[in-house]
């Protein structure tokens, strides 16, 4: 049935903030016609209030599945994403087994067909994602692979030209995890005041620091790459100075980093543990400025749910990560937005036009006719706290009672409504 949004306010990451309808039909986005602006049978949402965005895309998700489905599967992640908003979500490949064989992938992309959310896979740029030699690239390509990445791992320093060589000439983005794993050693928190106030063994910027330049140099001669959650004021330094070299270069970071800062660590609670760590309060206003004049290009969760019982053992022994689907929303509205660091239609460009962008994702990231019909409709007006329980399976998140704005109320994807808010 065709769906009329009515009376919200669109927001476009080109042609910016408009008031005007937006119809959904036959999969597709339109604008009504004056003469004709109710087709029959249509349903209509009354969106006055609300702002009406193209649906998010997420290109950082952790779906566990095949490996750790007590913490999540397919269709617990794409329920989370629906509710989240996110209308397509680029899953990682470290799951176990490794998402790293075409046989492996295209049972998976089966799998995920006719789930709530798009859900999109990108395979191992590493064979067995061991770092020893390149995948084969072109049989993942064909097997459905959208993206090559080891996250989780780095690249490999040694075959980081030829990955970007290959991933270039198959046209697919070539995705880091920028972390020398030899200056990590075994440091599970920013190394820095929280890591001595908190006796913990600390990470030093120079991990992700070190991996970054080399990225940057590597693409500078041998094709694209992307950078992964980036979290240091360093990075984003680096990030601007490529693009303003002429180096395919992007970069994305996540909102616990803009969020939060490893002050916010009180305790030894493993809900505030990822990598990379949570870092300064001046990395922090260094992530917004990079967000703010366009230096990072888009912003995706990591959404890496974990069970309470793994989570439960503290900084030193529990996993990494923190889910993100359903949070991803309401913090970049709250903490982006309604804090003008930068424009409804800029926000659009992070989590919208940029990732699809990335992902080769042509007609998706925009509100304008023959687009997909994947939209996400927040409400900003009403604050709501992090509940303690999430469509997903796990609820790992350091923001658990946080009060936030700008929830999703409803999602539509490929035309389908796929989440509506319940009634409160
Ligand atoms: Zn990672």
């Amino acid at each position: 049935m065709p769906l009329l949004i009515k009376n919200g306010l669109l927001v476009d990451p080109v042609s910016g903030e408009s008031r005007r309808d937006l119809l959904v039909s036959g999969g597709r986005l339109a604008f009504p016609s004056r003469n004709s602006p109710h087709p029959p049978g249509c349903e209509v949402f009354d969106a006055a209030g609300l702002w009406v965005f193209p649906g998010f895309i997420d290109a950082h998700v952790h779906a566990r599945e095949p490996g750790a489905e007590a913490a999540e599967t397919l269709a617990s992640a794409a329920a989370a994403a629906a509710a989240g908003g996110v209308t397509s979500a680029l899953l990682m490949p470290n799951t176990s087994p490794a998402m790293a064989t075409p046989a492996l992938l295209k049972k998976y992309v089966r799998r995920a067909a006719g789930l709530p959310s798009n859900l999109y896979f990108s395979a191992a740029a590493t064979a067995g994602r061991r770092g020893l030699k390149l995948s084969g690239l072109a049989a993942l390509k064909k097997a459905g692979a959208r993206a090559f990445t080891d996250d989780g791992s780095c690249l490999p320093r040694g075959l980081l030209a030829g990955l970007l060589k290959r991933a270039a000439a198959l046209g697919l983005p070539l995705l880091d995890h920028p972390e020398d794993f030899r200056r990590t050693g075994g440091g599970v928190v920013n190394a820095g005041p929280a890591a001595r106030r908190l006796g913990l063994p600390g990470i030093p910027a120079e991990a992700e620091y070190l991996a970054v330049l080399g990225d940057i140099l590597a693409a500078a001669s041998s094709g694209p790459v992307h950078l992964q959650h980036l979290s240091l004021a360093a990075s984003v330094a680096a990030l601007r100075a490529a693009k303003a070299a002429g180096w395919p270069v992007t970069g994305e970071t996540c909102p616990h980093y803009f969020a939060l800062t490893d002050a916010d660590i009180k305790s030894d609670d493993a809900n505030f543990k990822m990598k990379p760590p949570l870092r300064s309060s001046a990395d922090r206003a260094a992530v917004l400025a990079g967000l703010a004049d366009g230096t990072i290009d888009l912003v995706a969760s990591d959404h890496a749910p974990h069970e309470a019982r793994l989570k439960a053992r503290g900084f030193r022994s529990a996993p990494f990560g923190i889910t993100g689907l359903e949070t991803l929303a309401p913090l970049c509205v709250s903490e982006l937005v309604l804090k003008k660091v930068v424009s409804k239609a800029r926000l659009a460009r992070l989590l919208c036009l940029n990732p699809a962008r990335l992902l080769g994702l042509k007609k998706k990231g925009r509100l304008a006719p023959g687009f997909d019909a994947d939209v996400t409709v927040l409400d900003p007006r009403r604050a709501a706290a992090v509940p303690e329980r999430f469509v997903s399976k796990s609820a790992n998140t350091p923001f658990t009672g946080r009060a936030l704005r700008g929830w999703p109320v409803l999602t539509i994807v490929g035309g389908r409504a796929v989440y509506r808010a319940p009634v409160r």
